[in-house]
This record gives C-alpha cells, sequence and structure tokens, in this order.
C-alpha cells in the first residue's frame, strides 16, 4: 500500500492519501480559474477513507461557492490550495499540485472546457526551458 503526501507552500498544513484516487479532473471552469488564479484547477478524487490530515487542520479555510457543488479550500497562513471533503461528502478532492509524489493514476479529462480561458491555447507548441528562459 502506497501513501503518499502532500503540503501547503508554507508546510503548516499536511496530509496523506493512499494511492486509490479514482478520478483526475482538469477543471477550465470560471471558478475554478478564480480560485486558481491560472488557466484550470488539477484535482483528484479519493474516497474519505483514504484520507488523512497529519498537521494543520485548524488552519484550514474554506468558501463554498453558491448555487455550485465546489468549494476552495485553502491554507490561511500561505494560502496555498489545500483538500476538502466534497458538499456530498463522498470525496475528498485533492490538489494534485499540493501532493509531494506522483499518483498512479493520470489525468482523465479537461471539463468545462466550454468556460476554457481564450489564452490557454496551443499550449503544447510553446517552446521550453528547464527554467528562466536564456
Ligand atoms: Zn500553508
Ligand atoms: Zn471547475
Amino acid at each position: 500500500m502506497t501513501n503518499i503526501k502532500g503540503s501547503c507552500l508554507c508546510d503548516k498544513v499536511q496530509f496523506e492519501a493512499e494511492d486509490k484516487f479514482q478520478q483526475f479532473h482538469l477543471c477550465h471552469c470560471d471558478q475554478c480559474k478564480k480560485m486558481s488564479g491560472s488557466a484550470h484547477v488539477s484535482n483528484l478524487f479519493i474516497k474519505p477513507d483514504y484520507f488523512n490530515w497529519l498537521a494543520g487542520e485548524e488552519l484550514v479555510s474554506r468558501y463554498d461557492v453558491p448555487e455550485r457543488s465546489i468549494s476552495n479550500a485553502f491554507c490561511q497562513q500561505c494560502g496555498s490550495a489545500v483538500p476538502y471533503l466534497s458538499s456530498s461528502k463522498q470525496w475528498v478532492i485533492v490538489p494534485a499540485g499540493g501532493l509531494n509524489s506522483s499518483p498512479s493514476l493520470k489525468p482523465q479529462d479537461h471539463i468545462f472546457t466550454q468556460e476554457k480561458a481564450e489564452w490557454y491555447q496551443d499550449i503544447d507548441k510553446l517552446k521550453q526551458y528547464p527554467g528562466f528562459p536564456d
């Protein structure tokens, strides 16, 4: 059984999950763009039984988007996205970038592409640099 750990940027909020993620979606909806400040969120879904907080759960704040079943959970100290329990309580939604190692499950799809940022086009064609551009 593999456990994958994760944390926020300041490391005060820490968690772990078994490598039993069941869904992995890249969501481009308007709300996810706002909460991430980016083109999309990258969210893993796991059953609550396989998830544990290790530290800092009391530092987690949460904003539930009215009339949508999505929330923004974040560390009060550093603002990083952190996991949260879905409103249905069926899933813990884990921001993939917060994990310290890679889960077995790979992204399955792009969702809410109708709301995709107009500038987020032909991303794979962009020049790539291992660090800052020359
Ligand atoms: Zn933090
Ligand atoms: Zn979304």
